[in-house]
C-alpha cells in the first residue's frame, strides 16, 4: 500500500476546545501544525455540553471573550446551588457565558486555521508511529479507509475523554495510566424550548440531590430567549441509575408542561478527578479531557482544557526552539499546568470523593445551617483550598449546631486536600523524580479512599 506522507512540527489529534486552542498558540509561535478530527467542518464545535464557561478564563489566557449574538447566547452573574429539599440555596457570584457551543468551537477552529494550521477533517486516528521509546507521528484514516502518515516532532492527544492516542501506546509507558470508571460522571442533557417559571435567568442553577444525581448533580442553565440547557451527571459506578432514565423520571416530570419542544438531546462522559499523573512522553503530550483536566466538583472542562492547551503550547514551542522534544524537554508542562490548575484539581478531587459520600440529609444540614457562604464556595472553587479562615468559621458554627462527627470528618478532609494540593504543586522538576512522586501520590489517595471506606 502506498501512503501519502506529510511532515509537521506538531500533529494534534482532536479539534475540540483543547486541540484548537493548542493548534492556534503553537502555529502563532511559528511552527507547522496539522489538526486532525473525525468530524466534518459543519460539525466542528458540536459537543454535548452544559455550554457554561466562566469569563475569567478568557481574561487569564488573554483570549477574546465570547460575544453575545455570535458565539454566546447569554451572560450569568453567578451560579445558584440549591439544596436537596429545595428550601435553601447558595449564590456563588462570578460572571460567565452561556455559549452557542457549536459556534464557539467553530470560532476557535477558524482562528487556528487563520493562524496557518492545516486541517485533516473527516479523518480519524488509526495508530501511532513509534520508534524506540519515541512517538514520531501518527497514521490517520479517512472514511473510505485510505491512510495518510503524518510525521512530526511532537504529537498532541486532544481527542477528549477517550484519549485515543495515549491509550494506544505501549502499556508500560507512564502516559497510558488507566482511569477508574468511578472517576467519571455519565451525563445526559437536553436543550429545550419552553417557559420555566420561578427561575432567575441571571443564574446557572445547580441542584444537589443524591436520589436524582448520585455522585453528581442536575443542572438547569438558562440560555436566553426561552431556551434552557438541562441535564445531569451521575457517578459511573455499579448500581447507579442511568442518567437518561433519571432525567425522564425526575427532571422532566418536575418541569411538567413547561417544556414545549426538545431541540437536542444526548449524553457523554466527563472526567471528574485530578489530571493523569504523567502527561508527556518522548515526542508526545496529552491535553484537555484526554488528560482529565476537567474540574472534579462541577465537571466544567472548557476553561481548564484551554489552560492545559496554553501551558502545553508554551512548553512545546520552547522544546522545539531548543531542539529537545524529549520527555524531559516537555516535562515543564506538568509544572506550569499544576501551578495554573492541576494542584487545585488534586485538592478538589479529595473534596469530590468526600462529597460523593454525603447524603441528602448531610447536604440539607450544610445549606440549612449556613455553614458555607457563596464566597466560601467561590474561594474553594477558584483556589481549590479550604482556607483556615473558612475552616475556623465552619468550626465555630458547627460547634453551635452540635455536629462534632461531621466537623471531625471535615477537618480530616481539609488535611488531605492540603496535602494533595502541595503534592501537585511540588511535582518533580524532571522525570527522574516521577516514580517516587507517584508512590507518594498513590499512598495519599489510597489512604484517603480507605478512610472514606471506613465510615
Ligand atoms: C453533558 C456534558 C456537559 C458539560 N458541561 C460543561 C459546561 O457547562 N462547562 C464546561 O466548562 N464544561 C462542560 N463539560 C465538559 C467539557 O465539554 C469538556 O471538558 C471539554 O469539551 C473538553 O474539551 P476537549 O477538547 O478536551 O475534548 P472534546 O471537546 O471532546 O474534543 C475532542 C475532539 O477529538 C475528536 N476525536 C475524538 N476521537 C478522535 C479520533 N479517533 N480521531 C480524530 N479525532 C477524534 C472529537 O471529534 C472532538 O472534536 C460538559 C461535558 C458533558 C459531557
Amino acid at each position: 500500500m502506498v501512503y501519502m506522507e506529510y511532515r509537521y512540527d506538531v500533529v494534534i489529534i482532536g479539534a475540540g476546545i483543547a486541540g484548537t486552542t493548542a493548534a492556534y498558540f503553537i502555529a502563532r509561535n511559528g511552527f507547522s501544525v496539522a489538526l486532525v478530527d473525525i468530524k466534518s467542518e459543519e460539525n466542528i464545535g458540536k459537543k454535548v455540553c452544559g455550554d457554561a464557561v466562566g469569563e475569567h478564563h478568557f481574561i487569564e489566557l488573554g483570549l477574546e471573550k465570547p460575544v453575545i449574538g455570535e458565539d454566546a447566547t447569554g451572560i450569568y452573574e453567578g451560579v445558584r446551588v440549591v439544596s436537596p429539599d429545595n428550601k435553601y440555596y447558595i449564590d456563588v457570584m462570578g460572571r460567565g457565558y452561556s455559549l452557542d457551543r457549536q459556534k464557539f468551537g467553530y470560532k476557535m477552529y477558524k482562528r487556528a486555521i487563520d493562524a496557518g494550521v492545516e486541517a485533516f477533517l473527516k479523518h480519524y486516528f488509526a495508530k501511532p508511529i513509534i520508534e524506540g521509546s519515541w512517538v514520531k507521528g501518527v497514521v490517520i484514516r479517512d472514511r473510505k479507509g485510505s491512510e495518510k502518515v503524518l510525521r512530526s516532532k511532537v504529537v498532541v492527544d486532544a481527542s477528549g475523554v477517550t484519549g485515543v492516542v495515549r491509550t494506544s501506546l505501549p502499556q508500560d509507558w507512564w502516559i497510558t495510566e488507566r482511569i477508574p470508571k468511578e472517576d467519571f460522571n455519565i451525563t445526559y442533557r437536553e436543550i429545550i424550548e419552553g417557559d420555566i417559571q420561578g427561575i432567575d435567568e441571571k443564574y446557572a442553577y445547580i441542584y444537589i440531590n443524591v436520589d436524582i444525581a448520585p455522585g453528581g448533580y442536575w443542572w438547569l442553565f438558562p440560555k436566553g430567549g426561552g431556551i434552557y440547557n438541562i441535564g445531569l451527571g451521575i457517578q459511573w459506578k455499579e448500581g447507579n441509575p442511568n442518567p437518561k432514565a433519571n432525567y425522564e423520571k425526575y427532571i422532566k416530570t418536575s418541569l411538567k408542561g413547561a417544556i414545549r419542544s426538545v431541540i437536542d438531546g444526548g449524553g457523554g462522559l466527563v472526567p471528574t478527578r485530578r489530571p493523569i499523573s504523567c502527561m508527556v512522553w518522548n515526542g508526545f503530550v496529552v491535553i484537555g479531557d484526554a488528560a482529565a483536566t476537567a474540574n472534579p466538583i462541577h465537571g466544567g472542562g472548557i476553561g481548564s482544557a484551554m489552560i492545559s492547551a496554553k501551558t502545553a503550547s508554551d512548553t512545546i514551542s520552547d522544546a522545539l526552539l531548543r531542539g529537545d522534544p524529549s520527555m524531559d524537554g516537555l516535562w515543564r508542562y506538568h509544572v506550569l499546568y499544576h501551578r495554573a490548575y492541576g494542584a487545585k484539581q488534586a485538592s478538589l478531587d479529595v473534596l469530590r470523593m468526600f462529597m460523593q459520600k454525603l447524603s441528602n440529609e448531610d447536604y440539607n444540614f450544610v445549606f440549612r445551617s449556613n455553614i458555607v457562604s457563596g464566597e466560601d464556595v467561590y474561594i474553594m472553587g477558584s483556589r481549590g483550598v479550604l482556607t483556615n479562615k473558612i475552616f475556623n468559621r465552619i468550626r465555630a458554627l458547627l460547634t453551635l449546631v452540635t455536629r462534632p462527627a461531621f466537623l471531625a470528618k471535615l477537618y480530616k478532609v481539609k488535611q488531605y486536600m492540603d496535602q494533595a494540593y502541595s503534592l501537585y504543586l511540588n511535582f518533580p522538576r524532571t522525570s527522574e523524580g516521577f516514580k517516587r512522586w507517584k508512590e507518594e501520590e498513590n499512598a495519599l489517595f489510597n489512604d484517603f479512599k480507605n478512610w472514606l471506606k471506613s465510615w
